[in-house]
């Protein structure tokens, strides 16, 4: 063997004469050169915060069974490639991880490493804690997600990210375009996931590259320039480079066997000049890296040195290192005009049954708690800033460190594996301890601060009830039982005044509750439904790990009054009368064949019932006097298994329905009626897994539906996809309307798309769409709106009707051990997306486990047309941003007396107009405060509030001096007006004609006046001469 090795070497030495291997320099200076095609190579690493491991667990490389990635290695190798040649470069994401490293950093590496950044060889893009999902999110967690991150660039290195890389995503929203792009001082956005459809046009017409318009308010001025890549996040074929990659490396020792240099020469070539042909400019970028790679940066680096070489020698084509900053600044020195994309890329589908819509609903229970403390942050933010800030806390960081990471695309969108959803979900509720902490702290604070001198030194503790919902809340079960007064603090987290019912479970019926100034206030007492009392005993069970002995009895509910970002208190107490003193509801079950109607409702709104099916018929407002006919039923979808022709099964990212099944009892099932002062409720219970409860209150003019789904019986081995569908008789064409992350709403047309013509292969799953705010359908008269608590999917299927996918879950056909690997992973239904494990959530108690149960609510109203945004608008946000309870023990009788009782953080005169929210309101460790005030409406959508509206700053902040007010860029990282100063001017295809776009003046600093025109979000920084004097 030896013998023939050294034959062989001798002989190939020979033939290449007297050549001799040596040490090759490899010229990797290359920049762009005009008139050539230029390959812009961007290194990078797509490293998703959690997805099958947890985030640590991808940071340290643990968990490496499951898959062998270690961001903690990409950066140490990143960095030491880039620290060897000036030439290179690399760009980084997701600060998540950048900010796990940076921490455990020496000071000398940390010096270095600013260096890189300077240099423009290190470049942060995007720049969020991650690159979050675009369809499940709201917008307020996007930009709270995102200013986070920068932030952290903008302290530690001074940078201002100026690219959007939003590469995995499935689908591309238009709040991605214009707020979490346009707004942030973006110049172009980069990703990969479009419809195989429209992609497949868009490469035959080179429009892959457009100007994006993605507020039909905003127009052209929130535009940015989008690149979407021919096929993937990855290099061409033939062109990755980490250790296990089968691409051949260029071999270019000439000592050694395979010598190639001219063959992948030729390979470059090839691969730049056919995507060239598909780009317009003679520009074209190579997205040098995919999920998790560069965790040996140098067998990536070592390659592209040789590539750009090589190929610069060869001169065809034009090589270089580059960034997708340096690409933009290419793309806009052609000085092309680019075609207009309006609207957004949703529905994404990947091949003809693979629509990506199932994930708008998976893990309802993660969406929902990640919007209910998206909530709480914004008010809980509040409240840190009305009492001030403690960098030692307890404070918002932890929540929002862990809010942050939620919104990554496998996490909140439901596409994570279990132990990794139970991982952000474990992060968020230790960061709800802390917040909740605060809370506490700053209502106790901010009740005492009127208190007299001698009564100063009070403290109040409060508790608060992050199970109310399930009816569990240990203060106002156990201090009225003890005989003592319940102190309820009612906190109000918008900047106008809100009235409405809020209810407690109570164990008796004889309670009276007075209000702030002492008087008595009407309550009801309502009957806990079975479903309630079912679900709160297995689910405390299964948070505290033991039963509860005593279970509350009723609900109390009652009218509550409080002002703007402030607070109202409320004492209850059991009566010491004869006979309660707050109404009892009067409850009765109807059962069928009597041919009645029951009527629902003691204000303007009724909901008519036939007694005989059990079922909503019409739907009355006497004041506005619309009445329409209304339906409302639950169905389910069964998954497909992928045991047909095409093996695409319905997972936990693609919905592949094979046939629909309504939900109907299978007797006449009695429903109970409960009506009182303040609101009715039916109680229905579909079948053993379905039931609902649907309220009426008087003083308002929608109804709220309280839905309990679940555990879904799965011994048949079929997943089941739970939906609800509202039907009327609206004639609504085929259209409806969802919003974009809970901000603009966009057109849908059933089986339709605008920007090519659509071959349907899903019916149903092909036009599902995601919903966080609402989904409406109008017709010549009336529209019918659906307000939402979490994201959901949604559609309109039929004319008329509105349709919404509440659970979901993909089950398995029970499978023997013995079965193949192969087969194991069809059988489990995972739709083939890598996430690799069956949708199947359960909640266990000790070793038995159910499957997850889903409590949540949907609101829905019909007004007449063009009066429907009024409500979509105002309740939406006051369903983002719930009423706060707080809850205390009345000391003797004197709380009222000794406390401030009422309270509004802004001047006792003002609220903010209806068409405005404060979506942040945040004090900074430096003390300075960050303002956010949003416009709730769009162009056109209301005949009154879709105005340019006027906010006085002053009285936002009484008691204080603002001695400077500086408007910032959405993300609070640069002025806002260095930013539209730098901003890239793109020139659009066509005739670009639009009607002038509005936007508010600059803010006086003497008059401190702010206007919002439709849609805008304006972000400040408020700088004070002294601050927190409230009660000293
Ligand atoms: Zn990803």
């Amino acid at each position: 063997m030896a013998m023939a090795t050294f034959f062989i070497s001798f002989l190939f030495a020979s033939l290449l004469g007297s050549a001799k291997a040596q040490f090759i320099e490899y010229n990797t200076t290359q920049r762009i050169v005009p008139g050539k095609v230029n390959v812009h190579l961007v290194p990078h690493s797509h490293d998703d915060v959690g997805w099958l491991k947890t985030v640590d667990q991808y940071y340290v490389g643990a968990n490496n069974s499951i898959r062998g990635a270690c961001v903690q290695n990409v950066l140490d190798s990143v960095i030491s490639s880039l620290f060897e040649d000036k030439n290179r470069k690399f760009i980084y994401v997701e600060m998540a991880f950048f900010q796990r490293w940076w921490r455990q950093q020496s000071k000398a590496m940390k010096l270095k490493v600013k260096e890189l950044v300077n240099s423009g060889q290190l470049e942060f893009i995007n720049g969020g804690m991650c690159m979050h999902d675009e369809a499940t999110p709201h917008y307020i967690d996007l930009i709270d997600q995102t200013t986070l991150g920068h932030k952290f660039i903008k302290d530690e290195f001074g940078q201002i990210p100026r690219v959007g890389w939003q590469i995995d995503p499935f689908g591309h929203s238009a709040v991605q375009a214009y707020l979490l792009g346009a707004e942030l001082g973006f110049d172009s956005l980069f990703f990969a996931r479009i419809d195989y459809q429209d992609r497949a046009k868009r490469l035959k017409d080179k429009t892959l590259e457009v100007v994006w318009r993605g507020s039909k308010s905003l127009g052209s001025s929130s535009q940015i320039f989008t690149g979407i890549f021919p096929r993937h996040y990855d290099p061409p074929d033939g062109f990755t480079f980490e250790i296990n990659d089968v691409s051949p490396p260029i071999q270019d020792d000439i000592l050694l066997f395979d010598y190639n240099v001219q063959e992948r020469v030729n390979d470059f070539v090839a691969a730049a000049l056919a995507q060239a042909n598909v780009t317009r400019t003679n520009h074209i970028m190579w997205t040098m890296g995919t999920d998790f790679r560069y965790q040996y940066a140098n067998s990536w680096f070592r390659q592209m040195d040789k590539f750009i070489h090589y190929v610069n020698k060869d001169g065809r084509v034009n090589a270089l290192y580059s960034t997708p900053s340096v690409y933009t600044d290419a793309k806009y020195a052609a000085d092309e005009k680019w075609p207009l994309k309006i609207d957004d890329f949703f529905p994404y589908a990947d091949h003809p049954n693979a629509y990506w819509t199932g994930y708008f609903t998976s893990r309802p229970g993660l969406k929902g708690y990640v919007r209910a403390m998206s909530g709480y942050y914004l008010a809980a933010r509040q409240l840190e800033y009305l009492k001030g800030r403690n960098n030692s806390g307890p404070n918002t960081d932890a929540l929002a460190d862990a809010l942050a990471i939620a919104q990554h695309h496998d996490a909140v969108s439901g596409t994570e594996r279990q132990h990794v959803a139970a991982d952000y979900a474990l992060r968020i509720s230790l960061g709800y301890e802390e917040a909740e902490k605060l809370v506490s702290a700053s209502l106790s604070y901010l009740t005492q601060s009127g208190s007299s001198p001698g009564q100063g030194k009070i403290t109040s503790k409060f508790q608060q009830c992050p199970l109310l919902n399930i009816s569990y809340c240990p203060p106002s079960e156990d201090i009225l039982s003890d005989g003592q007064s319940l102190v309820v603090v009612v906190y109000n987290p918008l900047g106008w005044k809100r009235e409405e019912v809020v209810r407690i479970p109570v164990s008796t019926k004889r309670i009276t509750v007075l209000d702030s100034s002492g008087k008595e206030i009407e309550a009801q007492i309502l009957p806990l439904s079975n479903a309630t009392l079912s679900l709160r005993k297995y689910y405390v069970k299964a948070y505290l790990g033991r039963s509860l002995g005593e279970t509350p009895k009723y609900w109390l509910a009652f009218s509550v009054s409080v002002p703007s970002i402030g607070f109202s208190t409320y004492i209850v107490s059991t009566s010491k009368q004869i006979g309660p003193s707050s109404a009892v509801s009067s409850v009765y079950t109807s059962r069928g064949g009597t041919g009645n109607t029951i009527e629902i409702g003691q204000g303007s709104l009724k909901l008519i019932y036939s007694a005989k099916e059990g079922k909503l018929t019409r739907y009355v407002n006497s004041r506005s006097l619309v009445t329409a006919a209304a339906e409302q039923s639950y169905s389910y979808y069964t998954g497909n298994d992928g045991t047909d022709k095409d093996p695409q099964a319905s997972g936990a990212y693609v919905f592949r329905p094979n046939g629909t099944f309504p939900i109907k009892s299978e007797i006449q099932a009695p429903f109970t009626v409960v009506q009182g002062p303040l609101l009715d409720e039916v109680h229905q219970t579909f079948n053993p897994w379905v039931s609902q409860i649907t309220r009426v209150y008087t003083g308002k003019e929608h109804a709220e539906v309280e839905f309990t789904i679940g555990p879904i019986p799965v011994d048949d081995g079929i997943g089941k996809e739970v939906i609800t569908q509202i039907t009327t008789s609206m004639k609504t064409n085929k259209t409806f309307y969802t919003d974009s992350n809970g901000r603009d709403f966009i057109k849908r047309i059933r089986d339709f798309r605008t920007d090519w013509e659509l071959q349907v292969n899903q019916p149903v799953a092909g036009n599902y769409y995601p919903v966080n705010l609402a989904i409406y359908i109008q017709d010549s008269s009336t529209e019918l709106s659906v307000l939402v608590d979490r994201s959901v999917a949604g559609t309109s299927l039929v004319d008329g009707q509105i349709e919404l996918m509440l659970h979901r879950i993909i089950y398995i056909v029970k499978i023997s051990k013995v079965v193949l690997p192969f087969f194991y992973r069809r059988l489990l239904h995972d739709d083939s997306r890598g996430v690799g494990e069956v949708l199947n959530e359960t909640v266990c108690v000790l070793e038995k486990c159910e499957g997850l149960t889903i409590q949540g609510k949907y609101y829905l109203r019909i007004d007449h047309l063009g009066e429907g945004a009024k409500w979509r608008r105002t309740a939406g946000q006051e369903i983002y941003s719930p009423l706060l309870l707080a809850f205390a023990e009345q000391d003797g009788n004197e709380w009222i007396n000794s406390h401030v009782s009422t309270f509004s953080g802004f001047d006792a005169s003002y609220a903010l107009p209806e068409n405005i929210a404060v979506i942040t309101l945040q004090e900074l460790e430096d003390g300075k405060v960050l303002l956010r005030l949003a416009h709730l409406f769009e162009t056109g959508e209301d005949k009154d509030y879709s105005l340019l509206t006027t906010v006085e700053l002053k009285k936002l902040f009484p008691n204080k001096k603002i001695s400077k007010v500086i408007e910032m860029s959405l993300s609070a990282n640069q002025e806002r007006a260095e930013m539209e100063k730098k901003r890239l001017v793109w020139k659009v295809e066509g005739s670009s004609e639009e009607s002038k776009v509005v936007r508010g003046g600059p803010v006086d600093p003497e008059e401190l006046l702010v206007e919002l025109a439709p849609m805008e979000i304006r972000t400040f920084l408020v700088n004070f001469d002294y601050l927190h004097i409230f009660g000293s």
